[in-house]
């Protein structure tokens, strides 16, 4: 048997054309235009190149898109002062803040000073503690897309066992809140986790979150799982050319084996991280405004 491959990046096409119709359709019965700011403080190339993507793929969505780039030795106090002004701009309807943060900044109060309404990566204190509590929330966008995807595959997720490998704020437990919520009997694993072979073989949904490249190996996967790879890890090819390649935190080629679907790395989890935060940034335009949530944008 192979596993169906669960393609992310035509999944998270159709969310981001659901999310330009939602966005095109607030224009011309409200004359809303939702809005995203995008803060980056310092050069770091990674965050560079993602913040260049989620102004790219903001636009081409018909919305707003502000980005405000400062200085690696930007003071927190400043920091917090552009966040004030957002909070308090109209036209901004999402905000995320880039981490990480140089060490002047303190993540967890740059954080929580973004107005919750406007967190559209649903990190503020109080968007964890609504998801924890089953209540409205703006949810994690990485967790969101993997959530959206498992729905998309499996329909109902009622009464599935649901193992998540990895515990952090920003994906594990997110990741099980949300399994939680779709009424999966959910096992959190982590690095003192016993005998996590063991615990992995009892997954229906299997979620890897962890960044160690391909330490899950087919034998630890269910037969018939569906195994969600959030990991992106870059290694060096064998061919000994320098050159490298990206991998998930699961073996593929022997995953692929036994499961009965299996996300890839490239082009599984990381796409649908952007399109969630448009289609979170959708949401909190909505619902700031008292208009009706977008179907299928959110959970
Ligand atoms: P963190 O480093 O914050 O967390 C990793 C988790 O893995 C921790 O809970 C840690 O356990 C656990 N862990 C570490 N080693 C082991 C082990 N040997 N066995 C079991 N558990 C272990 O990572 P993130 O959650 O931020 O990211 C995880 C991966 O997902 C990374 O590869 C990252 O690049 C990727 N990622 C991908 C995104 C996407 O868009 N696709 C977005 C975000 C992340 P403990 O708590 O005990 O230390």
């Amino acid at each position: 048997m192979t596993a169906t491959i669960i393609d992310g990046k035509a999944f998270a096409a159709t969310v981001r054309t659901r999310v330009a119709e939602e966005v095109a359709a607030l224009k011309e019965t409200q004359g809303i235009v939702p809005g995203l700011a995008v803060v980056l403080v310092g050069e770091d190339p990674a965050s560079q190149v993602y913040v260049r993507n989620k102004g790219k793929q903001t636009a081409e969505a018909g919305m707003a898109s502000f980005e405000h780039k400062l200085d690696a030795a930007t003071p927190e106090a400043e920091l917090l002062a552009l966040v004030d002004r957002l909070n308090a701009d109209p036209a901004v309807h999402g905000i995320l803040v880039q981490l990480p943060l140089p060490p002047q900044c303190d993540a967890d109060k740059v954080i929580n000073r973004i107005s919750p309404a406007k967190d559209v990566d649903g990190f503020h204190i109080s968007n964890v503690g609504l998801l924890g509590t089953g209540q409205k929330a703006l949810v994690p966008c990485t967790p969101l897309g993997c959530l959206m995807m498992l729905r998309d595959h499996h329909g109902d997720l009622s009464g599935m066992e649901a193992v998540v490998v990895g515990r952090s704020n920003i994906v594990g437990k997110p990741m099980a809140q949300l399994l939680l919520g779709e009424s999966c009997t959910v096992t959190i694993a982590h690095s003192r986790t016993r005998d996590l072979g063991e615990v992995c073989r009892r997954a229906d949904i299997l979620v890897a979150a962890v960044g160690r490249p391909e330490m899950i190996p087919g034998d630890w996967v269910k037969r018939g799982a569906t195994v969600v790879d959030v990991g992106i890890n870059r290694v060096g090819r064998a061919d000994g050319s320098g050159k490298t390649r990206l991998v998930g935190d699961v073996h593929f080629d022997s995953a692929v084996a036994v499961a009965g679907a299996i996300t890839p790395v490239p082009g599984g989890v990381g796409p649908m991280t952007i399109a969630c935060l448009l289609a979170n940034t959708v949401t909190a335009c909505c619902r700031a405004h008292g208009l009706p949530e977008p179907q299928g944008l959110t959970v």
